[in-house]
């Protein structure tokens, strides 16, 4: 088992009223899979993905990644597991204005001593793959919505992550660009990624292989795709979310 979490509680605390956002949530996650986590909006799952990432702390329960207990680890020992283990791609894509393109993607990669030659050849050829490398000396304000995506993609993988993570990340993007961005994640998991994604879009959740429905701080249902087509999947997701709205 790749990840597990059971029986996550995390609260939030504000003007000392405690909010109960996750509530005894379980969930174990395989090694190669793609699994696309809905829910309505404020139903907490972003706050999931930012616990099952190791960016927040939960309140109680436990998390198992790659049979390690991450409550154990220090603060030194979490920020080496996701340099090794995790990539991030958020909705924003928070590139570094300052930065050109080519040191945005090779920016993760600078706290390893590696040789200059490797990284850039690393670089190059990631930026290959996601159809960038033309960008490399600019700045990202010089590049589109969908471009930029592309590069925080890049970003994110530039550690040879085997969990890929990723909140809302066609989030602003029109149709087009975002079949781009899911064709990438899609080819990404062929070849062993695993894929945790977070989106409130049917669409976009139809492109993983298992749905987790998130709903009152809880995994209600959660759907695999198995042999279905794509579009079934699309109407088997649509048929359990649009439950919530009806
Ligand atoms: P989603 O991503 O599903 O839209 P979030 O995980 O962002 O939902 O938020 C879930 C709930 O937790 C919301 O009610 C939100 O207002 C609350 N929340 C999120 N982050 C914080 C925080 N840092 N402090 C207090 N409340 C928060
Ligand atoms: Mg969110």
């Amino acid at each position: 088992m790749l990840l597990e979490l059971k029986h996550i509680y995390k609260n939030y605390l504000q003007d000392k009223i405690v909010i109960p956002v996750l509530k005894d949530v379980n969930i174990s996650i395989d090694e190669g899979e793609y699994v696309a986590i809905m829910g309505p909006s404020g139903s907490g799952k972003s706050t999931l993905l930012n616990c099952l990432s190791t960016l927040d702390k939960i309140s109680s329960g436990s998390i198992r990644i790659m049979n390690k207990d991450i409550s154990t680890l220090n603060k030194n020992e979490l920020c080496q597991f996701r340099y090794e283990y995790l990539g991030f791609v958020f909705q924003d894509h928070n590139l570094i204005s300052y930065l050109s393109v080519f040191d945005n993607i090779a920016s993760p990669a600078m706290l390893a001593k590696e040789n200059p030659k490797t990284l850039q050849n690393r670089v190059v050829e990631i930026a290959r793959d996601l159809e960038i490398e033309d960008l490399l000396d600019k700045f990202p304000n010089e590049c589109s919505g969908g471009e930029c995506q592309r590069i925080a993609i890049a970003r994110a993988l530039i550690n040879q992550p085997k969990i890929l993570v990723c909140d809302e990340p066609t989030g602003n993007l029109d149709s087009k660009n975002s079949h781009k961005v899911l064709k990438i994640l899609s080819h990404l998991n062929q070849t062993g990624t695993t894929i945790l994604l977070v989106t409130h879009d049917a669409m976009i959740a139809s492109y993983a292989k298992t749905m987790m429905y998130l709903y009152d701080g809880g995994i209600q249902t959660v759907i695999h795709k198995h042999q279905d087509t794509q579009i079934e999947f699309f109407k088997n997701i649509n048929s359990i979310t649009t439950q919530d709205s009806l």
